[in-house]
């Protein structure tokens, strides 16, 4: 099914999203090393030394562990863990706006030996790997280069740069609070809700702010507007979030359970597409990329997934099938007719 989404749109930025959103993850290295990939890439850059990227990589950890766990509490860290060291090494690093030696070290022994080694492999699939390679490492031991290929300067420099900035950080953001004691149990078997009037997902125990709606989906709609198929570009076009099944059939539905304010039917466009779809209902289009997109977000892990299932199974789905997602926006709209 992830490669489903890629023979959607089967592009270097749709492996990039299969990286860096559909992958499991016990700890959060991989968004700090999205991040910084990107960013040397953003700079036409063909090359950089590996000190040149875990510079970046660091600080954006330090960063983010002073805000929640970058690591599944039940993954053990050791005293030579990566973290334990960024642990140690954070307040230091802040003080200074760049890594410790210590901490630079660290990065840059840990990084070619896992997470760069990592970030290429699709999740559950055997072995297998995203069908682009966005850098190798080379040189040797003593001076590492690492090779920024055209496929990532392809990503980074297209103009949907801001969108996958932007999604990465969410889904950072909502992997460390499912990693959050307490909140990370309700997220995972609970699933997220959504706050309508800020357009943020929450999490369902505290309540509390983890990402924008359009942040979080974006990516899994190919950063495309869910109403005309074009392209959403943050800072360029004014998004809204578009209830796919109009609020307005919520009448229409009374006596069912079916949440129209749930994610699996929100969904981001163009705000004069939104504006002009009003109260319509949607057309043979917008229903099959929304499908296409609740598919999508059925690869990725815990908790948007779970969200889903849980949608799915109230309406009597198993909540694990390919597809089942196709069945129920039908049977929604046949309720409609
Ligand atoms: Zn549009």
């Amino acid at each position: 099914m992830t490669a489903e989404f890629f023979r959607e749109e089967p592009t270097a930025r749709s492996s990039w999203r299969l990286a860096v959103l559909m992958g499991a993850n016990s700890r959060t290295y991989k968004f700090a090393l999205g991040e910084a990939l990107l960013g040397a890439a953003a700079e036409g850059r063909t090359d950089i030394p590996l000190r040149d990227l875990a510079r970046p990589y660091a600080m954006s950890l330090v960063e983010h562990l002073a805000q929640a766990p970058q690591a599944s509490s039940r993954s053990v860290t050791g005293g030579t863990d990566f973290l334990t060291v960024a642990q140690e090494e954070a307040a230091e690093s802040v003080r200074l706006g760049s890594p410790t030696e210590k901490l630079l070290a660290a990065a840059m022994k840990s990084m070619p030996e896992m997470v760069m080694q990592k970030f290429h492999n699709l999740r559950g699939h055997g072995g297998a790997e995203i069908p682009h390679r966005f850098y190798e490492v080379t040189g040797s031991s003593r001076e590492r280069v690492v090779k920024l290929t055209e496929h990532l300067r392809e990503v980074a420099l297209s103009e949907q740069r801001p969108t996958l900035q932007a999604e990465l950080a969410a889904r950072w953001s909502i992997v460390e609070t499912s990693f959050a004691a307490g909140v990370g149990r309700s997220l995972v078997e609970e699933g997220v809700a959504v706050d309508l009037e800020t357009l943020r997902i929450t999490d369902k125990e505290r309540r509390r702010s983890v990402s924008g709606v359009t942040e979080a989906v974006i990516g899994f709609q190919h950063g495309r507007c869910i109403i005309c198929a074009q392209p959403l570009i943050p800072g360029v076009d004014e998004i809204a979030v578009d209830h796919v099944f109009p609020y307005s059939f919520k009448r229409l539905l009374s006596g069912t359970d079916v949440d129209l304010d749930a994610i699996w039917n929100l969904a981001p466009a163009h705000r004069p597409c939104n504006g002009q779809k009003s109260n319509q209902s949607p057309s043979q289009g917008q229903l099959t990329r929304l499908a296409m997109r609740n598919e999508a977000i059925m690869q990725s892990p815990h908790p948007l997934k779970r969200t889903l299932q849980l949608t799915l199974k109230r309406h009597g789905y198993s909540g694990g099938r390919v597809g089942e997602w196709w069945d129920l926006i039908k049977e929604v709209r046949s309720r409609l007719q």
